[in-house]
């Protein structure tokens, strides 16, 4: 029997976990990837548990844990009253071996993951442009020439040239306003005490993310979709200073402005194609499920695929496109978005209803199976 040519297309974290779950299990496979290196830009830093199980099933988690924080709880507060609600990840216990989330930005993942695919092709400075799908191959043109493949995972981000080279639909809607993301080199635990490592502020004018990562805190701030960036950036540190007054300017280290969207791919599997992550579906980053669900796609379909090479019906390929497209959308869409409209509520009953649900442990474990992705990774392949 000849080895099939599998080809994944993008070496962000998802194109990576699915080159390193297939290469786990002795099947040889090509990353493509259009930087000369990994990306170093500032995104997800959170790592829910069902994602650490799958590391440590990879061999990586070690590596990742040395490098990241373990948060075992999180926290809702209001920005003019303090503290609403602390949610303890221990209630999880018997749901999974790993009851907290790990703090911890993607671009330190990454490198790992291209450790452990020692001996892998990984091409870099090769952008994949089109491609050609037909019943049992595909050809992808390349700005090095066409490369053919028996199956291709496209997991090349956003702007998919995977995606667009199928014709597929990315239906969905960007979001009114854009996020900023501030890293700061400030010890906003003694600036503002009694902080969690990760904090979820009400404002119905100006809600507000708190996130510790190794190096940094992290805000995340809603901004105008219609102003300038220089003007934003401007009047960054008047609005730092208004999270906490440190007597002098917050130093930051770095900050993005970005639009967000929520938009599905029609169909996750297209014959020998296979999208995931960004990809495939795009979510607002609160609750940090971006990444997360990517990476689950990534080994559902990277462990599939392979039983479907060693025998098993094609068909579970279909199920687990069509299981991976209702978690984006019922389950992390869903879970992103309603965490949007809560946060610039000016509802103030969710206070009572996170209080309830922080004393009694059956309620805040269903609510954080679900918050942690545990939930929707429940139907594993
Ligand atoms: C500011 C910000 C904060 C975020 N915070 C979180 C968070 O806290 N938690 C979370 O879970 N998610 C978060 N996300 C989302 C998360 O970053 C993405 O979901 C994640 O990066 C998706 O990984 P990916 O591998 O699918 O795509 P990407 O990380 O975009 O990787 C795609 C790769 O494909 C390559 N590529 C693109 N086009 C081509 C081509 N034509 N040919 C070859 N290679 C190509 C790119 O260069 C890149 O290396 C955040 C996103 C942003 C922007």
């Amino acid at each position: 029997m000849t080895t099939p040519a599998i080809v994944v297309v993008g070496a962000g974290p998802v194109g990576l976990t699915a080159a390193l779950t297939l290469t786990r299990r002795g099947i040889p496979v090509t990353v493509l990837e259009q930087g000369d290196e990994l990306a170093t830009e500032s995104r997800a830093s959170t790592f829910h548990p069902p994602t650490l199980e799958m590391l440590r099933d990879l061999g990586v988690l070690n590596a990742l844990l040395e490098r990241g924080i373990v948060a075992s709880t999180f926290q809702y507060r209001d920005r003019g009253g303090g503290e609403i609600a602390t949610l303890d990840l221990a209630v999880l216990a018997e749901d999974t071996p790993f009851p907290f989330r790990v703090q911890c930005e993607q671009s330190k993942l990454t490198p790992i993951l291209l450790d452990a695919l020692d001996g892998v092709d990984v091409r870099f400075g090769c952008r994949v442009d089109g491609l050609h799908s037909t019943g049992d191959s595909v050809a992808l043109r390349t700005d090095g020439g066409l490369i053919r493949a028996d199956w291709v995972i496209g997991a090349d981000g956003a702007h998919s040239a995977v995606r667009h080279g199928l014709g597929v639909g990315f239906e969905g809607s960007t979001y009114p306003e854009r996020f900023l993301v501030a890293s700061v080199e400030e010890d906003l635990a003694r600036a503002l005490p009694g902080i969690a490592p990760i904090n979820y502020i009400f404002d119905p004018d100006e809600w507000l993310v708190l996130l510790r990562t190794p190096q940094h805190w992290r805000v995340l701030l809603p901004t105008p979709a219609d102003t300038h960036d220089e003007y934003e950036l401007r009047r960054l540190p008047e609005r730092l200073a208004a999270v906490a007054d440190l007597g002098r300017s917050w130093n930051i280290a770095h900050s993005t402005l970005y639009r967000v969207h929520q938009r599905v791919a029609g169909r996750f599997r297209h014959g020998r194609v296979l999208l995931a992550g960004d990809a495939a579906h795009l979510n607002n980053p609160l609750g940090g499920m971006g990444m997360n669900s990517g990476i689950h796609d990534a080994v559902q379909f990277a462990s599939t695929l392979a039983e479907v090479l060693g025998g098993a019906p094609d068909e579970r390929l279909d199920e687990v496109a069509a299981h991976r497209r209702t978690v984006a959308i019922e389950h992390v869409q869903r879970t992103s978005h309603d965490n949007w409209n809560r946060l610039r509520s000016r509802d103030g009953s969710h206070h009572a209803q996170l209080r309830a649900l922080a004393a009694d442990p059956a309620a805040a474990r269903a609510y954080l199976r679900r918050a942690c992705l545990l939930d929707s990774f429940g139907a594993r392949t």
